[in-house]
C-alpha cells in the first residue's frame, strides 16, 4: 500500500482495572526500561529505548505487576473485593462468566485433556493431577486461555459487525493488570482473566478495545464511539471495578 504505516502508539486500558493511564516515552539514548507512577495525575509513565518492541514493553510491565499493585492498585481501590482467581490448590475458587468454580484435580490424569478438563457442572473446574502452585497455575491458565481464545475471538467478530469496526487480530495473554489493549494496527489483546467477569462486562471490554480502532486514546471522542454501541457503558465500567 502507498499509505504510510501509522505511527505505533501504545494505547493501554489500565483504566479498566487500574484507574491509571499508561504513557510510553521512547528515547534513543535509553538502554533499559523504567516505570514511574504519578498518583496525582493518575499516570504510569514507562520509559523505553527507541528499539524496544511494543510487545516486549507490555510483557515487561506485566512482570512488574507486584510493584504496580503496591503503588497503584492498593491506592484507593479497597472496594475491589472480588478476586477472579483464588488460590492455586484444590478447593481454590475461580470465577468464570461471574460464576464460582472450585479447583478440582482429576486423579490419575496428569496431562491436560481438552475433552476432560475445564469448567464442568457442579461448579467444578477440572484440572490435571499435577502438584505445586506453579504447575496448577499453568494448567488453570491453559484452561482459561482456551476458553478466552474461542469466546473472545467470536464475540469480537460479532461486536465488530454490530458497530462497524475493522480490526486485524485477536490474541490472548495472561496480563494481570489490564483487561485488554489495542494498537494502531488494530491488533487486539485480551487478558485470559477477563473470562472470569460477567458476560456483559466482557462485552464492555470488547467494545472498548474495538472503539480504539477508531480513537486510539481515552478522550471524550473515544467514549462517544463506545456510547454509540453500548449506551450503558458507564454503568458497566463501574461494575467492572469490583473485580481484581
Ligand atoms: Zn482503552
Amino acid at each position: 500500500m502507498s499509505t504510510q504505516e501509522p505511527e505505533r502508539t501504545l494505547s493501554e486500558c489500565y483504566s479498566a482495572l487500574v484507574p491509571f493511564r499508561l504513557v510510553l516515552r521512547r528515547s534513543a539514548r535509553r538502554r533499559t526500561l523504567s516505570m514511574r507512577i504519578s498518583r496525582e495525575r493518575r499516570l504510569i509513565a514507562v520509559s523505553a529505548p527507541e528499539s524496544a518492541a511494543e510487545s516486549e514493553i507490555l510483557a515487561w510491565v506485566d512482570r512488574h505487576h507486584a510493584w504496580l499493585e503496591k503503588h497503584a492498585i492498593a491506592d484507593g481501590n479497597s472496594d475491589r473485593s472480588v478476586p477472579l482467581m483464588g488460590e492455586f490448590r484444590p478447593g481454590g475458587i475461580f470465577l468464570f462468566f461471574g460464576e464460582e468454580y472450585r479447583l478440582t484435580v482429576t486423579a490419575g490424569r496428569r496431562k491436560l485433556d481438552s475433552s476432560l478438563h475445564g469448567f464442568a457442572e457442579g461448579g467444578r473446574m477440572l484440572v490435571p493431577d499435577v502438584r505445586g502452585v506453579a504447575s496448577l497455575r499453568r494448567a488453570v491458565f491453559a484452561i482459561y486461555a482456551r476458553e478466552a481464545r474461542c469466546y473472545l475471538g467470536e464475540r469480537t467478530a460479532e461486536w465488530a459487525r454490530t458497530g462497524n469496526f475493522v480490526y486485524r487480530s485477536v490474541a490472548v495473554n495472561s496480563a494481570a493488570h489490564r483487561w485488554g489493549s489495542c494498537n494502531s494496527r488494530g491488533e487486539i489483546r485480551y487478558s485470559l482473566r477477563l473470562m472470569g467477569c460477567d458476560a456483559d462486562l466482557i462485552d464492555y471490554v470488547i467494545v472498548h478495545e474495538l472503539s480504539h480502532t477508531v480513537e486510539l486514546n481515552h478522550s471524550p471522542a473515544f467514549y462517544r464511539v463506545v456510547e454509540q454501541v453500548l449506551p450503558n457503558h458507564k454503568m458497566l465500567r463501574d461494575r467492572m471495578k469490583k473485580y481484581r
